[in-house]
Order: C-alpha cells, then structure tokens, then sequence
C-alpha cells in the first residue's frame, strides 16, 4: 500500500515557539507478562539490551524493565510492568495497537528464522508503504512489528547480544494508535507536540515530527466503531516523547493546561523528569526529558545489571528484593 503524500499545512501565523515540536518518540511502556518471559523475549530473543532493571515506583513490588540499544538512547526504549495475573490488554480505540522496531535491509530472513526457532507466533512479511515488514506478538500477546528501514542506522549495537550487529534491532521506527475520531488527537500531536500529517492511507494517517523518520512518527488509525482498548498484560499504558530539558518540559505542561486537559505534575522517575496526559481520544502521553538517561546511577558498562531503587525506597531495599521474583540473565540460562 501506499500513502497519499498530504500537502503540510504550514499556517506561519499559528506557529509559535513550542511548534518546534517534541524530538520523537522517548519511549513506549507496557503491562507485561511474567518478568522473566519478559526478559527472555526482549534480551534473550530480540537482543535488546537491559538498560535499567528497577521499580515501578508507584508500586515497589512489581518490577519496572527498560529495554534499548546499547547505550540506552531514548527513541530506542521498551519498558515494561509486568502484571502477570492482570487482566489480558486489549488493543482498541484509545490505545497503541503496533509499536514498529526498525531493522536493516535484508534481516528479515534472519528474523523469519529467528523466531520460528523460538516459537514465536508471526505473520507472512508484508510490504507496506514500499517497506517490508514483519508483524509479530510477544508472549504476552503485545502487537510488535519490524520494519526494514533503507536508512538504518544503530546509534549503539550492544555487542553482547545474542543478535548480530548487521541484524540487530536499532530502535523504534513507529507507534501505532486506534482513534474513533481524529481531529482531537491531530490537534493535539500538532499543537502541542508539534507532528505534522505527511500521509494517507484509507483510515490511516501518518504524523511526523523534527524531520520524520526512525522513531519520529505516529500513525492514527481511524476506526469509529470498533471496541475501546483495554489495558492489562500485552496491552501498552502510555507512549514517552523526547524533550530536551525541564524548560522545554514547562512550556509544554503550559500549553496541555490551556488546552483544558488534566495534565500530571513533573514525576521525577530517576532517568529523566516526566509529565503525563491523556489525550482526547483516551491514550496517554507522556513528556519525558532526555537527561540525565540511565547512565546516572550505573557507569555505561554496567546499566541494567543489578536493581536500582528510588531513593525513598532504598531503606526497603531488603524487603523489595525478598518481594521481587527472581530474575536470571537469558545469557546466564544457556
Ligand atoms: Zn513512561
């Protein structure tokens, strides 16, 4: 299939200074399955790289999992809660439906043996917008899909991976979320975000911001009847978009309030400083900022290698960790 290329509505008048728009997608967060299926998909299988084993820190006694490239740019992370005894999500309107992985050309055959290998239920390749692309689930059920990317490029492969660097997964091509409308949600991706529609297809529109591309890009699907997403395991709670610093992150706190919708205060989550909003149509957003990145409490060798706390935490530390199931290394289980 292929997009109708949209004419960018470009009304200087409007534009002010937070249209310079978010730098992409920071991250995407889920409820997972069990932590250790959990661990063993995204590191042992996808060859993603643990950058930060810790919390969630609004409930210490589930584990918060961060996945990414080898040194954990944001635009290339995949966190997880997992829930295991949690309802099963459900994607539908209000909800991302696909979150896309960017691969080089000429990996899919790798991934097409990879994840027979593994028992991993997939569908036949398929070309869309003039790339191939591989759709597939994770244990748990969550809808991930690998795009061939004709400009790859991997910031930071980990080179312990049990993927090989000239197939490795380099990090979030694109999200995709169910809408019953569009206006509200394009309002916001535009105004507050600064994404402009670059396409078309039928009852999918494409949005793009800081020059598009890899991890830059939100596709809204229409659809006005279909069920309401419902969260749980397999199901993603919130997408993160990158912005440079806390000023930036004020302005754009600003600008959701003036919108008359409710809007977090600043969460201080360790790695970077975060907001969070529900935008009209149900999803939730989050502003997160790059810095500081999750080399602040582990050297760029170690990240993810042993549980980090919050600080309001860590006089619990023994008590968390009795409470956490244990995890192995997938390369420990070999
Ligand atoms: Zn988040």
């Amino acid at each position: 299939m292929q997009y109708r290329a949209l004419k960018t509505r470009m009304v200087r008048g409007v534009r002010n200074k937070y249209m310079d728009g978010v730098l992409g997608i920071h991250h995407m967060t889920a409820i997972s399955g069990p932590a250790q299926e959990n661990l063993d998909f995204y590191a042992g299988i996808l060859g993603l790289r643990l950058v930060k084993l810790t919390v969630n820190f609004d409930d210490p006694s589930a584990y918060h999992l961060y996945y990414g490239d080898g040194a954990g740019n944001p635009g290339t992370i995949l966190t997880f809660f997992p829930y295991p005894n949690g309802h099963q999500g459900r994607s539908g309107s209000g909800q991302v439906s696909v979150t896309r992985l960017s691969v080089p050309p000429g990996s899919l055959g790798y991934w097409l043996d990879r994840l027979t290998q593994f028992e991993i239920d997939f569908d036949h390749p398929q070309t869309k917008n003039g790339r191939e692309s591989l759709s597939f689930r994770a244990p748990d059920g969550l809808e991930l899909e690998l795009v061939v990317n004709p400009n790859y490029d991997i910031r930071a492969y980990w080179d312990q991976s049990p993927v090989p660097k000239n197939v490795a997964i380099s990090g979030m091509d694109s999200i995709q979320i169910i809408e019953r409308t569009l206006e509200p949600t394009k309002e916001i991706l535009e105004d507050i975000l600064g994404f402009q529609l670059v396409g078309q297809h039928e009852d999918i529109y494409r949005f793009e911001v800081n020059g598009g591309g890899c991890g830059k890009t939100i596709e809204v699907v229409i659809d006005p009847t279909g069920p309401s997403g419902r969260q749980g395991p397999g199901g993603v709670h919130h997408i993160a978009f990158r912005t440079e610093d806390e000023n930036s992150q004020q302005d754009r706190r600003i600008q959701v309030l003036e919108r008359g919708l409710r809007v977090s205060a600043v969460m201080d989550r360790d790695y970077f400083k975060s907001i969070y909003f529900r935008e009209p149509g149900g999803v939730l957003f989050e502003i997160a900022t790059d810095p500081p990145g999750f080399t602040v409490d582990e050297t760029p060798e170690t990240i993810g290698t042993s549980l980090r706390l919050p600080k309001q935490y860590e006089p619990m530390r023994t008590q968390i960790e009795h409470a956490l199931p244990p995890l192995i290394m997938p390369s420990h289980r070999k």
